[in-house]
């Protein structure tokens, strides 16, 4: 089961998040509660790959 790590946009802390915890919203975002500080948090996947360096604007 693959685990995602990411720093929390909220407080700024690691979230551990398990798949099952995790909410799909698109293939590209996902959406969880931030273990630390309990807000509901949405995070993009896309973090590898060309677009992850580069601007990313809204489309
Ligand atoms: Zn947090």
């Amino acid at each position: 089961m693959a685990k995602l790590v990411r720093t929390c946009p909220a407080c700024g802390l690691l979230m551990w998040a398990k798949e099952e915890d995790v909410e799909y919203l698109d293939e590209n975002t996902i959406r969880l509660k931030c273990p630390h500080c309990q807000k509901m948090v949405r995070l993009n996947l896309v973090t590898q790959g060309s677009t992850a360096a580069g601007p990313q604007m809204g489309h």
